[in-house]
């Protein structure tokens, strides 16, 4: 995170659309960078349904959405992007050359000609855990995401949640917390099997305290949470002492900040051409789910077909002197020596 770069196109969103845009992209010589604020490329496919086959990509019957990710990645590997992840796009300024630039909340700064929003459904944001005064202590000593881990190193630990965030982040950050407590409000939970074992073992080795709770408040003062008091059916109400607390609740997808980047919005998407695929401010491009015209359908593959057009509409602000020859990967020498790394 941090620093300054420039490139060819700066694609917002490393769902399964955003990356097959390096792809198209990187036919035509184009380079790119991608943000995204969650901690794996993928968007949707990654997060919501990895291990849920999709039936209706063409030509593969079946494959699951962690399965497209990385065969997505191994396809544009030969055109080396580079992730900005864990990193929020926040502003959108245009310089005096007529090139963009792009901040990230993690303070990164990009630039280039060309714009692709890829956003999908919106960023993925942290649900809000139902406790009374969390905002105090929120991005204090309240998180919602792991974005920097040695944060966390020698720290007195509260986790709250039953899904998989919960349990990798209790068994991982277990190695480097002086104590990680897991409180979830059931036994049971919605995370892998392996997780939930490795949780019980890490819980018997005395690494972990696991309680079955529901947290009811936080103690402290000026941002710094000192307990996390909770309430349980077994249990007399008790407190936690802590100096970080972690809660995962699962995620929303909400446009967030590209809603003000300025671009004419339809039912809170990004109105495009047909084209190109262009916004309503020319070399700012969106394709995908956050794409508005008449007759989108929500689908990968139709995303896939908006990149490839939109990778040609902005080849002319890349390189506005050269025409563009079309030309298909079976029989272009070209073509194959950009997609063999040549
Ligand atoms: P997304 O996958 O939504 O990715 C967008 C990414 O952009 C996200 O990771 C988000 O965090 C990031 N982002 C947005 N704004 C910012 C910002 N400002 N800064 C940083 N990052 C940002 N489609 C099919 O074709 N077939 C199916 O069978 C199918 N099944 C589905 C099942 C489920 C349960 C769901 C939820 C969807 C399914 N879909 C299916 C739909 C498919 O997943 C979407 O069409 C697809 O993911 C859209 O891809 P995308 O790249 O446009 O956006």
């Amino acid at each position: 995170a941090g620093g300054t770069h420039e490139t060819d196109v700066i694609i917002i969103g490393a769902g399964p659309v955003g990356l097959f845009a390096v792809f198209e992209l990187g036919l035509l010589g184009i380079k790119a960078h991608l943000i995204d604020i969650l901690d794996k490329p993928g968007g949707q496919c990654a997060e919501l349904y990895p291990e849920k086959p999709i039936l209706d990509i063409p030509a593969i019957k079946s494959i699951t959405g962690q399965q497209l990710t990385e065969q997505l990645l191994d396809q544009i590997s030969p055109f080396d992007p580079q992730f900005h992840l864990n990193e929020m796009a926040v502003s959108l300024e245009k310089l005096d050359d007529g090139k963009w630039r792009i901040e990230t909340d993690m303070n990164t700064a990009i630039t280039a000609p060309v714009i692709c929003v890829a956003a999908g459904g919106g960023s993925f944001q942290p649900k809000k855990p139902p406790i009374p005064g969390v905002e105090e202590f929120e991005g204090k000593s309240v998180f919602y995401a792991v974005r920097q881990r040695e944060i966390f190193r020698g720290k007195t630990i509260v986790i709250a949640g039953g899904g998989d965030s919960a349990l990798d982040w209790t068994n991982n950050l277990a190695r480097i917390a002086k104590k990680v407590t897991l409180i979830h409000r059931r036994p049971d939970f919605r995370a892998s099997p392996d997780s939930v074992e490795k949780m019980h073992a890490l819980t018997a080795e005395g690494k972990v305290d696991f309680h079955v709770a529901q947290i009811t408040g936080l103690t402290g003062a000026n941002g710094q949470i000192g307990a996390v008091k909770t309430t349980s059916a077994d249990h007399a109400d008790r407190e936690i002492a802590c100096d970080m607390m972690l809660a995962f609740f699962g995620l929303t997808m909400k446009l967030g900040p590209i809603g003000e980047f300025g671009l004419d919005l339809t039912e809170n998407r990004i109105a495009v051409d047909t084209e190109k695929f262009e916004s309503s401010v020319p070399s700012i491009f969106c394709i995908g789910d956050m794409a508005h015209y008449s007759g989108k359908l929500k689908l990968i593959l139709s995303g896939f077909h908006e990149a490839a057009l939109m990778a040609h509409g902005a080849f002319h602000y890349i390189f506005p002197e050269q025409k563009l020859k079309f030309q298909h990967t079976t029989s272009s020498r070209s073509l194959q020596a950009r997609i063999s790394g040549d």
